[in-house]
């Protein structure tokens, strides 16, 4: 239990949010491939500091302004999303009017009402995902199932920890897609309009913090800073601080 880590722990931070993924496969939000996925993240995060870099933070304020700036922007949570942030991810879509849709890669319906019910129990008012009465094209059938009036109709998805291949035919639907993911080479990272190389536990706090801020900017202001951000330069700047990186 995260009690049991001392706060003077060197990877305090790491370990708590390790506790927090175990703690959702028990309580069966989170998979069992969730686990091997916050391992990968750890990694990630090792390499580049446990921080957020600066090209990290440029794209998180980038990705406040295009869902402020959006018709209807959707916040696809899964089981370590929804483990791991659950308060944060209602404080953001409050910020940013934004759906929160529960996506889920091994999709059952029971994992979904169970993450829809911690989600309400977090403070998130209203949580789609439940429908699934809608599909991104490309994609087999399981995997494809979106809500019709949540992520198929949304023009700005966020997808934090999204597997490859759906970030990918996300992506080939032409809504703007903000990827969370540490690894700057996956293909989440990839194929997104707004790469956010950090830990989705420091990312979402901090989208909500430059929501807050840029609230009452108009669409043209919006426009221009979510335009600022280069993706590929942001995640040739996260792989170069991962690859030359002085962690002491
Ligand atoms: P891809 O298919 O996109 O090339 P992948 O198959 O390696 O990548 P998965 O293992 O399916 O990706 O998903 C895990 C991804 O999520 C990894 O890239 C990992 O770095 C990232 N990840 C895990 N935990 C976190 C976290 N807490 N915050 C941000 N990213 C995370
Ligand atoms: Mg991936």
């Amino acid at each position: 239990m995260s009690e049991d880590v001392p706060e003077s722990h060197p990877r305090h931070t790491s370990l708590v949010t390790r506790e927090r993924i175990v703690e959702g496969v028990k309580r069966g939000l989170t998979s069992h491939a969730g686990l091997v996925a916050q391992g990968r993240g750890e990694t990630f995060d090792y390499l580049l500091g446990e921080r957020t870099i600066e090209s990290a933070a440029r794209a998180e304020r980038a990705a406040a302004a295009l869902m402020l700036g959006a018709d209807h922007p959707v916040i696809s949570v899964n089981g370590n999303v929804a483990a791991l942030v659950p308060r944060a991810v209602g404080d953001l879509a409050r910020a940013t009017d934004a759906d929160v849709e529960v996506n889920l890669f091994h999709r059952t319906e029971k994992r979904i009402e169970r993450i829809a019910a911690h989600l309400r129990d977090n403070g998130v008012d209203k949580v789609k995902g439940l429908a699934g009465d809608a599909t991104v094209p490309g994609l087999d059938h399981d995997r494809a199932r979106v809500d019709a009036d949540g992520i198929a109709a949304a023009d700005v998805v966020l997808v934090p920890l999204e597997d490859g291949d759906r970030a990918a035919a996300l992506a080939k639907t032409g809504k703007s897609e903000i990827v969370v993911d540490l690894n700057p080479l996956s293909r989440s990272a990839e194929a997104a309009t707004v790469p956010v190389i950090d830990n989705v536990v420091r990312a979402i706090p901090a989208m909500t913090a430059h929501a807050r801020s840029l609230a009452g900017r108009s669409d043209v202001e919006l426009q221009g800073i979510a335009e600022r951000v280069d993706a590929d330069a942001a995640r040739e700047y996260a792989e170069r601080a991962i690859r030359s990186g002085d962690l002491r």
